[in-house]
């Protein structure tokens, strides 16, 4: 089934690469998810049970397969970032629904989010609280059975396009407190009055911004899990979703990989193709090399997850690993690319740009490295406290 998915991926960025490119920001990111629902790859966000793609031994009715969202974001990205992104965000902006939402709730919203027809977007950040999500400040309060919401989430995929939010709000306590018991989450239509958005630009093409909550009230019907579940209910979805970032990363990198074999093959100079000098041959080793090595560590988190293990670890040293390598690999391709590296509209120009957020949304490099730290020091006193008993 894997390979199938791979297979309708691959057809699909073909037919993405030439129709985005010459479209604005905005009608690309729509475009894109039309062609991701036309080839029904948008269900593979959603769990079965919620109207999402049927997943067979990958997944239980009640989840979305990992392995398949990793599979399917390593072709897109090869092709299109902005294929990847809408694809990935109607999963990551919907599974708190999936984590808390009612019946009914996720009855009305998910099926649709997994035809296409609704944008997600999953609301977190906020410019006093990024890393530290615990720090969100964001605030909800409960007056007759409804919820007003104030304060400014920033960093927004899909800002402006997306059909509703998942919003981390504040309903106790102080920025400082752990956020445990103090956060809850909410599903907020985009056209709730009150709501406004700020578009900014980033790098590389990717719908975003800052969207503002000036008294926006929602039913408690919208709230998601229990009041004080908010956290976790975040971090559970970033949990599931973070190990696909590293796929990404991969697709990305082998694209750069591709583009950089071809030029060094036909381009000649000093009276030679390029890669006929050892120089540029060690780096296409090493790309393969540190390619294959972040292929692996996503392999084993996203078997881990799908076979209902926490892998902590796992999914850190496949994201950290992966975007780091990608960053390299896309880098050496400019190099090898020379001045055309730097030339607008050149693939690897675009890749250079593409991967560089990858490295920051889900959780930092650094983050990453705080888990891993975290995991190799624990597991080293556990092993003390072994011997010693
Ligand atoms: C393209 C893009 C899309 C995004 N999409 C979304 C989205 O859809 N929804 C959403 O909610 N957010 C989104 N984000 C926000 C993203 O998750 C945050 O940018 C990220 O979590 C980092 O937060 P920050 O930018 O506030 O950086 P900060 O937390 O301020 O960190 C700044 C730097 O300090 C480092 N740092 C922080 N704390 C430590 C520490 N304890 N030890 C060592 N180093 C540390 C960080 O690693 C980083 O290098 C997106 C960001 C980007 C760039």
């Amino acid at each position: 089934m894997i390979d199938e998915l791979r297979d309708r991926a691959r057809a699909v960025g073909e037919r993405a690469e030439p129709l985005l490119a010459p479209l604005d920001e905005d009608k690309a990111a729509r475009r894109a998810l039309d062609l991701l629902a036309e080839a029904e790859l948008v269900g593979w966000t959603v769990p079965e049970r919620h109207g999402g793609a049927a997943k067979g031994d990958l997944a239980a009715d009640d989840q979305v397969s990992v392995r398949a969202l990793c599979a399917l974001r390593d072709e897109l990205a090869w092709h299109s970032g902005m294929l990847d992104v809408m694809f990935v965000m109607q999963g990551l902006g919907s599974y708190p629904l999936v984590l808390g939402g009612s019946d009914e709730l996720c009855g009305a919203v998910l099926p649709d989010v997994a035809r296409g027809r609704q944008v997600a977007a999953f609301a977190v950040t906020e410019p006093g609280a990024g890393s530290s999500l615990a720090e969100a400040n964001l605030r909800a309060v409960e007056k007759d059975g409804r919820w007003r919401l104030n304060g400014t989430k920033t960093f927004i995929s899909n800002a402006g396009i997306a059909g509703f939010y998942s919003v981390l709000a504040r309903t106790s306590g102080e920025p400082g407190d752990g956020g445990k018991g103090s956060l809850t989450m909410f599903y907020v239509p985009a056209t709730t009055q009150g709501l406004e958005v700020k578009r900014f630009e980033v790098m590389a093409p990717h719908p975003i911004g800052e969207v503002v909550f000036n008294d926006v009230e929602v039913p408690d019907a919208y709230r998601l899990g229990e009041v004080g579940n908010g956290l976790s209910i975040a971090l559970g979805t970033l949990s599931r979703f973070r190990t696909s970032v590293a796929a990404a990363a991969n697709g990305f990198a082998r694209r750069a990989l591709d583009e950089s074999v071809a030029h060094l093959e036909s381009r000649r100079q000093f009276g030679k193709p390029l890669s006929a000098f050892q120089g540029l041959r060690f780096d296409l080793a090493e790309m393969d090399a540190r390619l294959r090595a972040a292929q692996l560590l996503t392999d084993e988190a996203a078997n881990a997850l799908d076979a209902g293990e926490t892998a902590t670890a796992e999914v850190a040293r496949a994201k950290l690993t992966a975007t780091e390598t990608a960053s390299w690999i896309c880098d050496r391709a400019v190099q090898h690319k020379g001045g055309l590296g730097v030339k607008r509209g050149e693939v690897v120009e675009r890749l250079f740009r593409d991967v560089r957020a990858l490295r920051i949304y889900e959780g930092t490099s650094e983050v990453q490295k705080l888990i891993l730290a975290k995991d190799v020091l624990e597991r080293a006193r556990d092993k003390a406290e072994r011997e010693s008993d």
